[in-house]
């Protein structure tokens, strides 16, 4: 049996981040059960050596052109037409989140979400998972049956695991009439822009940012630190930063290794989306934000002050 795991690639063809954790979540589990990993790609061009890298024994090619938009009715319809055993592992992106309640129902499995670390047990498969928008961590165990578990990015992250695998090229019985929703066009904000969800480092900027001609030095630290920019709720409302850069409870929810978090109060709903982030530094004027709570790190002192000081260090640090 083998554990059927989706890589997800990103609009240039290439593997995301998050698929090659998913790779690695489920070597975890192969190794444990004794089984072997199959990937999934589709409409990849990337090399299937990156999956290998990470513990895929097999990668299932597919090139449909009823896949090129993505659909979560036709990818759930691929995913349980290849499933090879009682596990299928997607990485917790929008778009494979989006569909995984559907795989679960059509191949009558129990659903586990935002898994965060491999599993004590597999048998019953006993593992920790992201809980509550974040603010808990829960301790599930599927005691029997199929399951459809997601991983949560930046959180159990990549673990090299080469095997020498091999490719196989599959077709599938799925056509433009499975694909009842579908996406038709993506905006990309800009190329070179680090993917938030994928991020291992956020700048974020707040209201206390006092308008968007002062975002420049939040992008020049974002750079510095080849992080990506995200902002509070009001931000975006305002339109001071784009809607794609809204993180929180009606945002996205993100995990990086740091949180930067500039300007921002640290309202509940703010929280909701970052928790999850394994260090948050704060820089906030008021020594009573709410934010200086749940942060590992944090500077009392006026944003315009503190990061100029904070690039310049940077700077200095990475000798440029
Ligand atoms: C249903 C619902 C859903 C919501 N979802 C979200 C969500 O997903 N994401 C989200 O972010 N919010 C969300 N909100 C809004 C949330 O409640 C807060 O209102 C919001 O997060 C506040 O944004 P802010 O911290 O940028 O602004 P403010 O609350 O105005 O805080 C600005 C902060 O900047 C500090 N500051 C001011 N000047 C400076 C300076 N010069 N230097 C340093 N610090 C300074 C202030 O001390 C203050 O703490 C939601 C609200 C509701 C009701």
């Amino acid at each position: 049996m083998s554990i059927l795991v989706y890589a997800e690639s990103a609009a240039d063809g290439h593997f995301k981040k998050a698929a090659l954790e998913a790779v690695s979540y489920a070597k975890s589990i192969a190794d444990k059960a004794g089984d072997t990993v199959t990937a999934v790609a589709i409409n990849a061009t990337e090399s299937s050596d990156a999956l290998y890298k990470y513990g895929a024994n097999k990668v299932l090619k597919i090139t449909n052109d009823a896949l090129k938009n993505f659909s979560p009715n036709a990818y759930a319809k691929v995913l349980n037409e290849l499933k090879d055993g009682d596990t299928i592992v997607l990485p917790a992106t929008n778009d494979a989140s989006s569909f995984a309640p559907l795989l679960a129902l059509k191949s009558s499995s129990t659903l586990v979400t935002n898994l965060i670390a491999a599993p004590s047990n597999v048998s019953p498969f006993t593992a920790e998972r992201k809980a509550f928008s974040g603010k808990g961590i829960e301790t599930i165990e599927v005691t029997e049956g199929a399951k459809v578990l997601t991983v949560l990015q930046n959180a159990f992250g990549l673990k090299e695991n080469p095997v020498s695998g091999s490719e196989e090229a599959v077709n599938v019985s799925v056509s433009e009439a499975d694909a009842k929703e579908k996406v038709t066009q993506v905006q990309q904000a800009s190329s070179d822009k680090i993917d938030l969800k994928e991020a291992e480092i956020v700048v974020s900027g707040g209201r206390g940012m006092k308008g968007p001609e002062n975002w420049g030095m939040i992008e020049e630290l974002a750079k510095l630190l080849g992080a990506a920019t995200a902002s509070s709720k009001p931000v975006a409302d305002i339109g001071w930063r784009p809607h794609s850069e809204h993180v929180g409870q009606t945002g996205k929810a993100i995990s990086p290794k740091l949180y930067i978090a500039i300007g921002i109060s640290g309202a509940i709903q703010h929280l909701a989306g970052v928790n999850s982030s394994k260090t948050i530094v704060v820089i906030n004027s008021d020594a009573e934000a709410p934010f200086f709570k749940s942060a590992d790190y944090g500077i009392v002192g006026d944003a315009f002050e503190v990061v100029p000081k904070l690039i310049e260090e940077v700077k200095k640090y990475k000798g440029v």
